[in-house]
């Protein structure tokens, strides 16, 4: 009996691992990956009733929290494993690391097994970009962000591949992650100012987006630094404690959700009373409800990350994979000859 299945077994799980994310991502390029995770998110919002949603189940420590996101369709089951270390990065760790798994409803087998970690900063860049073509002001060209650790680049290079922003104001406290960012992104043809505050990387700014890793209600924005017209995309304030945004700021926008049971304990509106008005972005996407009304409006993407844009990833990934040699098959399903002689399977295994 065959101990190791070969990739012709029905047996096997395709695992793609980080060194085999980085050789797909760097294949299709990584401008055009994220256009194309921003579909299969798109798509997958404007089906949004014909999924199993729940708030992520977060377990907490004083250092951070270790989250399971799942969802399913009729089709597929997904899940991510995801952490939020703030401190991690002082001690040479990543502060997010994660994978995931696809399966199959049908019959419960994984279909796929995927790092996640360079795959989050994928979607969530594609999903914040995705958002920010409904709600960003009309010729926007110019986008502050403050935060520039492991999520900053990719924030970047959607934004300039959904929403055509080529201009870029940074700012972080540690003036290293600045200079590593905006090497970065020079070389990637970004027009970048390093700014020295907050309050100077907004200064004409269309699009703020605040990446910063702090466990604590910091305040990255006060109320005024935030301008008429402009679209917030608030993506670090995404744990019970932890958040970005001034209330004050809150109170003048317009807000867009992912799912309000998640966003209301996690996001920054947990700063506010639970019955506050959110627009539901699967809404506006489906032409349901409003994006941007008008010039002058301040509007909010409160993201926190919902297991769906996962689900879409791990798809977008299996599809992608498909006739490549960017996956490893992976022997995680007993496969005894008999359905139910897997004890026998273990004697002949001796
Ligand atoms: P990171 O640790 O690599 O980078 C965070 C950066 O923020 C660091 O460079 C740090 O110096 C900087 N920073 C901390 N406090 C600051 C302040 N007051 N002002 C300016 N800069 C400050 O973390 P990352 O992987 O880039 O993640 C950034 C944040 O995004 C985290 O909070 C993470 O939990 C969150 N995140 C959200 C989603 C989502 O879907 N919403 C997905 C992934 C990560």
């Amino acid at each position: 009996m065959m101990l190791r299945p070969q990739p012709s077994s029905l047996a096997y799980v395709p695992f793609v691992s980080v060194e085999n994310m980085m050789r797909l991502v760097n294949a299709i390029g990584v401008e055009p990956f994220i256009a194309g995770l921003a579909e299969y998110i798109e798509a997958d919002f404007r089906r949004w009733p014909e999924f199993d949603k729940t708030p992520r189940v977060a377990s907490h420590s004083p250092e951070g929290v270790i989250e399971l996101m799942p969802t399913a369709d009729a089709e597929n089951y997904g899940f991510k494993y995801v952490n939020g270390h703030p401190k991690n990065m002082r001690e040479g760790y990543q502060t997010v690391t994660a994978f995931g798994v696809l399966s199959s409803v049908g019959n419960g087998y994984p279909l796929l097994l995927s790092e996640m970690t360079l795959l989050t900063a994928l979607r969530t860049a594609a999903t914040s970009a995705l958002v920010g073509r409904y709600l960003a002001p009309e010729g926007a060209e110019v986008m502050a962000m403050i935060g520039n650790g492991a999520q900053c680049e990719f924030q970047a290079l959607a934004f300039r591949a959904l929403c055509g922003i080529t201009r870029l104001r940074l700012h972080d406290i540690d003036p290293a992650a600045t200079r590593k960012a905006a090497r970065n992104l020079r070389a990637q043809g970004f027009e970048i100012v390093e700014c020295a505050t907050a309050q100077a990387a907004v200064e004409g700014a269309q699009i703020i987006t605040t990446c910063t890793a702090d466990k604590q209600y910091a305040t990255i924005l006060s109320d005024n630094m935030v301008g008429a017209g402009v679209h917030l995309n608030a993506i670090g304030g995404d744990c019970p404690g932890k958040t970005e945004l001034h209330a004050d700021i809150l109170r003048r926008a317009e807000i867009f959700v992912e799912y309000p049971p998640q966003t209301r304990i996690e996001g920054e509106i947990q700063q506010l009373a639970p019955d506050h008005p959110v627009t539901e972005l699967w809404q506006v996407m489906r032409g349901e409800a409003p994006g941007r009304r008008d010039a002058k409006q301040i509007t909010l993407f409160d993201s926190v990350g919902f297991a769906i844009e996962d689900f879409s990833a791990l798809r977008f990934v299996q599809a992608r994979i498909k006739g490549t040699e960017f996956f490893e098959p992976l022997d995680m399903l007993a496969d005894p000859d008999d359905p139910r002689d897997l004890y026998g399977m273990l004697q002949r295994a001796k």
